[in-house]
């Protein structure tokens, strides 16, 4: 008895760990020296070390067989390759004196592959059975590979035949583990093993001994049964990701590690797609309570992920993302449904005995429709059970006929302490809702660790990252931008973005993108995001030519998250195009004041499209450039204050003209001179038509509430009317010598009175004007300088002093800065 006590002591002071390299960890003679490293560094423990099969071997070995089971000689060439990569392997991991042996056991296997591949193509046929023999190779091939390597590099090593060990039923490519027999094999084999063993993974047999696999992605699996017959100390499952993400890495770039999670939590990811982790390998670790670390075989220092009992130390409610592709929605509808118990009951016996996995499930609580996610290759199986099933009330018409859609993919948000945070769901189906994302169909256990969507699988990627931004509070979020009208001001706006890129990143968490940019010659896209440092380069050099239709088309099918669309031409065509971009919830931001002076149906309509589609409309430089105008006005509005009076000085061209027009001057000069520096429109009419101004003053004040017409803003000409009437610009600018007679007049009257001129617009009791003023020296206007603009606004708050808005109000850099605030306001919302 006292020598039993010691023996068990003995015991438990040994370490035991297992191991588990996945196919890209042991995928070349490179990583396999990797592995080699690990495992030298636990050589103090007791390790069970088990494999897959080389880097995508399983696949080769799949396709083959189908290849031999078609009829396809050329399964032969294919053959080929999977043997000379094994041998070459052999070849370059040992030394030349160890080879010989190694490469004859190799070619005893291959030579084995190839009777059995020759038999498949002989019959013609691919039995489950026979698959998974020719699968089970991959493992069996790469583990005696590796303890042959080991040992050639001094670590004692020996091979432990986990497909005798593993006992299962004969349900061949899927089997079920009988732990009984399993457990009790595997104690007897590793009580007197040596302290390093190889073991395939995914291999088993069932009672006759014939070989049968765990499921595709089954070598965790392996790993786990084994850890959890052996009581071992430490389950580690090494990849080529540093542990388990916050969602697949593939489809979000900002995906990262989760430090810790608990087993439910694992479970429900890896059941929703989470491929890192086999989903059957949780339950073995858990019942023995063993923690399962996942580590990156690539970079062994990362901390990785641990899966155990105590999910805690993350104050995280959502833990991770996952999805699952390639879904169909199955919905079963009838009034024959209500109130009868054994529907629902008859629904899943049917799939059940058709073999169909049913994914998620929903019912309305009316009963009178249930709707269940199922893979989509399932699809003809389900039907065919259900009609079959439900033949009786489907003659009766009591049911529907089944409705059927495909095309669909399953997101998952995963965690154990949503329960604990109301509105989560909420959140979820706002931000999707937000990026035009529709749901099919929702799901949320009990248990509030899951809530799971359907949605059209083309929005798989947007949805998942989207839903990362929103949950993950460290992420910063991108905004893909798409520009057309790269003048002055949209150049300048490029530069302003290319400097302030890295400052937005650091301080604001804001990733802005330019995805696509065009002139009106060409356009350029790049999904990744154009390098600002030569996109006049890669404009030019683009081959596809412009094409405003085209160019919203592209937007729509890259499908991108958070895509907005800046229009800073002034164009007339595409101001038509906005409400279709906002209603592909889109988001527009704008300097061309063309859509919002169009009629009052055109802008309340598109004010309306941005407000049902949720996405943003924003054009404050359409008045005062980058002066917070709008914005200002809207504030004022949101919070209940009533506009009584707006007098403005709108126009930075007819300011820089009035200010810089002294007695004695050329009128038509410093209308040249406002051209050469930029102020004025190439055609300089549009400026001193007043027609500018008159829009400007609409927007103002329709934003304060009025509806109100481009034809009620009275304007008052300052200009001649033979002037106006002028074929082109030269022949404005000579009419406008002939009478600068007229412009010197109203310029001494106003001298006279000791006033300047200005063009002012103006609104009250209903009435908005524009003309020229004379402005007496008392007045705030007197002293506007140089391109500058102002806006006075008379309020019922700010009644007996104006609230005054004064600065630049024209010139790309200030326009531009007020679109670059635009698209923030887009970011932080
Ligand atoms: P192995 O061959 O090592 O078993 P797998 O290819 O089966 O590796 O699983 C690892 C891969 O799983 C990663 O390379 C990654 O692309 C994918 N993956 C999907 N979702 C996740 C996730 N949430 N976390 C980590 N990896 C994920
Ligand atoms: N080799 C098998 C597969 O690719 C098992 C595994 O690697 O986990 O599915
Ligand atoms: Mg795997």
């Amino acid at each position: 008895m006292k020598s039993m006590t010691l023996f068990y002591n003995l015991k438990t002071k040994e370490i035991m760990k297992v191991l588990k390299f996945g196919g890209t960890s042991v995928g070349t003679p490179d990583n396999l020296r990797m592995v080699r490293d690990i495992l030298s560094a636990g050589k103090k423990e007791k390790q069970v070390c088990v494999v897959s099969a080389f880097g995508g071997v399983t696949n080769l070995l799949h396709e083959c067989s189908d290849m031999a089971a078609s009829g396809d000689e050329s399964y032969q060439q294919l053959l080929e390759k999977i043997e000379a990569r094994h041998l070459e392997t052999v070849k370059e991991l040992l030394p030349v004196k160890n080879q010989s042996g190694t490469l004859s056991t190799t070619k005893i296997l291959l030579n084995d592959l190839e009777d059995i591949m020759k038999g498949i193509f002989l019959i013609g046929e691919l039995s489950p059975r026979s698959l998974d023999r020719v699968l089970s190779m991959g493992e069996t091939l790469s583990s005696t590979i590796i303890v042959d390597f080991l040992n050639s590099e001094g670590i004692t090593t020996a091979w432990g035949d986990t497909g005798s060990m593993i006992k299962t039923d004969s349900n061949f490519n899927n089997a079920i583990v009988d732990f009984s027999v399993t457990d009790q094999n595997i104690k007897d084999f590793f009580e007197n093993s040596v302290d390093l063993v190889i073991c395939p993974g995914f291999v088993s047999s069932n009672s006759q001994n014939v070989t049968t696999t765990l499921g595709r992605g089954g070598s965790d699996y392996t790993a786990a049964i084994l850890a959890a017959a052996l009581d071992a100390d430490t389950f580690e499952i090494w990849t080529d990701v540093s542990g388990m993400m916050t969602s697949d890495p593939r489809a979000v770039s900002s995906a990262h590690p989760i430090e810790k999670i608990s087993y439910q939590e694992a479970m429900e990811l890896s059941h929703f797609g989470a491929k890192v982790i086999y989903p059957p390998t949780i339950q073995p670790a858990l019942n023995k309570n063993i923690p399962i670390k996942i580590k990156n075989t690539f970079k062994p220092e990362d901390a990785g992920t641990t899966i155990s009992a105590d999910s805690n130390g993350s104050k995280q409610f959502v833990k991770g993302l996952s999805s699952v592709k390639n879904i169909a929605l199955l919905n079963l509808s009838g009034s024959g449904m209500i109130g009868i118990p054994k529907f629902s009951f008859r629904l899943f016996k049917a799939l059940s005995e058709a073999k169909v996995n049913v994914i998620i499930i929903t019912q309305a609580s009316s009963e009178h429709s249930i709707c269940v996610g199922i893979d989509a290759n399932d699809v003809a199986a389900s039907k065919e059970a259900i009609e079959e099933e439900f033949q009786f009330e489907l003659s009766l018409h009591k049911v529907n006929p089944l409705e059927v859609e495909e095309g669909l993919a399953i997101v998952a948000l995963v965690g154990d302490r949503m329960r604990d945070h109301v509105g989560i769901s909420g959140q979820m189906f706002a931000s999707l809702g937000e990026n035009g994302v529709n749901i099919k169909a929702i799901a949320q256990g009990s248990s509030e660790r899951n809530i799971t969507v359907v949605i059209e699988e083309r929005h798989l990627r947007k949805s998942l990252n989207v839903l990362h931004e929103s949950f993950f509070l460290s992420e910063r979020k991108r905004l893909n931008l798409f520009l057309v009208g790269i003048g002055n001001v949209g150049g300048t706006l490029i530069k302003q973005i290319a400097e302030q890129r890295e400052y937005l990143s650091e301080n604001e968490r804001v990733d802005l993108r330019i995805v696509g940019i065009a002139n009106s010659k060409k356009m350029y896209f790049d999904e990744d995001g154009i390098d600002l440092t030569q996109w006049k380069e890669l404009l030019t050099g683009s081959d596809q030519d412009m094409d405003n239709q085209g160019f919203i088309q592209s937007i729509q099918d890259m499908n991108l998250r958070n895509s907005v669309f800046v229009d800073n031409t002034a164009s007339e065509e595409i101001a038509g195009l906005y409400n279709d971009i906002l209603s592909k919830n889109i988001s527009v931001v704008t300097p061309n004041k063309i859509a919002c002076s169009s009629s009052y149906e055109k802008y309340q309509e598109l004010k309306n499209t941005a407000r049902e589609f949720k996405s943003k409309f924003y054009y404050e430089t359409n008045v005062g450039a980058g002066l917070p105008v709008i914005t200002t006005l809207s504030d004022l509005i949101k919070s209940g204050d009533k506009i009584r009076r707006i007098e403005a000085v709108l126009s930075g061209s007819l300011n820089f003209i009035f200010n810089n027009f002294k007695a004695g001057a050329n009128f038509a000069d410093v209308v040249r001179q406002a051209g050469k520096e930029g102020y004025t429109e190439p055609d300089p009419t549009i400026d001193l038509s007043g027609v500018d101004v008159m829009r400007k003053i609409l927007i103002l004040i329709r934003e304060s509430g009025i509806k109100a017409e481009l034809s009620d803003i009275k304007s008052d000409p300052f200009v001649p009317a033979d002037c106006m009437a002028a074929t082109d610009v030269e022949d404005f600018y000579s009419r406008l010598e002939n009478h600068n007679e007229h412009f010197q007049t109203l310029l001494s009257n106003a001298d006279k009175k000791g006033a300047r001129l200005k063009v002012v617009a103006s609104y009250e009791n209903g009435k908005a004007s524009v003309g020229l003023r004379e402005i007496s020296k008392d007045h705030p206007f007197y002293i506007l300088e140089g391109s500058d603009n102002i806006v006075l606004f008379n309020t019922s708050r700010y009644e007996h002093q104006p609230l005054v808005i004064k600065g630049a109000g024209a010139g790309a850099a200030v326009t531009a800065m007020g679109i670059f605030a635009d698209i923030m306001r887009i970011a932080n919302s």
